[in-house]
């Protein structure tokens, strides 16, 4: 089923869904499932699966550096279809413009189609470690809203080339990202907005919004987006701070702003324990004051540990 039906079946009462990360090459899949078991009581209607881009790895031989190019995590598709097979869930992998050219993901979404997986989030990807700005691939998208374009001519049977007889058309849900403080290379949220609006007529169906601390900024971020035409779900992106590195690291990484009082009580922790507990405690706050605004799925960022967010869903679900 797709996600808007998903928000549409709940009637106004608010989902519980989460994000995994694929693990590294050569990991067992059952540490994924592992972290996914405890969730499963809180009955996710879907579960999004990231998508890595590549990297250079260096190999030494003989005294020298040898530069390859290899991807961590792959298997997106395969592992949606492997928990979709398993817990018998709605699965969303993630689709990047960076690092695929366009016949790649025709192939990855025609992939999806046959496996029914009909939910997938079209996003950009960041640039490569050793870029300075995002660069599309060779033959691929430079936007998102450029992949949401190619999802949804796929919908309407659409295929890149265009020579094909079509009797079996794909009707994907597309989702698309949203930063209630701003995308980190946007020039103002105006900006932003516009370009977001533009995602959403190009077929986006609902926003997954870049995690936040202060609800405010979800709030304002929904108002803008209402008033500058933008009328799909706004879906909450929740991630309880789990380490005390994570206060410089997410403003840095993510251009966001924490809270005071979350940055006073982290640092007052004595240890990393400490520290998760703080998180646990304000994304409860932060859920409850969410669900109770009526927010149609709360999303957590579960970076591949569930134990925090089964204690968050419990407080909740
Ligand atoms: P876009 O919507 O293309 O926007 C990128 C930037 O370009 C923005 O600043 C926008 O304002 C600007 N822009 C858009 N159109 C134009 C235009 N026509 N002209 C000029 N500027 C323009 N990354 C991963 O690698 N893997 C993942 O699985 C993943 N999942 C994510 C899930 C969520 C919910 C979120 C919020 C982010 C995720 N990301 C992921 C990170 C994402 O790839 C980065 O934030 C990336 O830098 C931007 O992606 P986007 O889809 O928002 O890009």
């Amino acid at each position: 089923m797709k996600v808007t039906e998903h928000i549409k079946n709940a009637n106004g009462k608010t989902l519980f869904s989460f994000e995994i990360i694929p693990p590294k090459k050569g990991k067992n899949i059952q540490d994924l499932y592992d972290n996914i078991d405890p969730l499963m009581e809180f009955n996710p209607p879907f579960i999004d699966v990231t998508t890595s881009r590549e990297e250079y790895i260096y190999i030494e031989k003989q005294g020298l550096l040898d530069r390859k190019i290899t991807r961590m995590r792959p298997g997106t598709v395969g592992i949606c279809a492997a928990i979709k097979h398993k817990y018998d869930v709605d699965t969303v992998p993630h689709v990047l413009c960076g690092g695929f050219s366009k016949e790649e993901t025709e192939y990855l979404l025609v992939d999806c189609h046959y496996l029914g997986i009909n939910n997938v989030m079209a996003l950009r990807g960041d640039a490569m470690s050793h870029q300075k700005y995002f660069e599309a691939a060779k033959g691929g998208h430079m936007y998102a809203k450029d992949l949401v374009s190619q999802i949804q001519n796929l919908n309407c049977g659409q295929y890149l080339h265009d020579v094909l007889e079509v009797d079996d058309k794909s009707d994907f849900c597309i989702g698309v990202a949203g930063y209630p403080e701003k995308h980190i290379e946007a020039p103002s949220l105006q900006t932003d907005l516009k370009r977001l609006k533009e995602k959403v007529d190009a077929g986006a169906d609902y926003v997954v919004t870049q995690m936040f601390f202060d609800n405010e900024k979800y709030f304002q971020f929904v108002e803008a987006a209402k008033k500058a035409g933008i009328n799909v779900p706004i879906i909450p992106g929740i991630k309880p701070i789990a380490v005390k590195r994570h206060l410089q690291l997410l403003p840095q990484v993510f251009k966001i702003d924490l809270p005071e009082d979350l940055i006073q009580s982290v640092e007052s922790c004595k240890d990393n324990k400490q520290v998760r507990q703080v998180g646990v405690e304000w994304a409860i706050q932060q859920s409850k004051e969410l669900q109770e605004a009526g927010v149609p799925v709360l999303h957590f960022y579960s970076m591949g540990k569930s134990d925090n967010i089964k204690t968050i869903a419990s407080a909740l679900f």
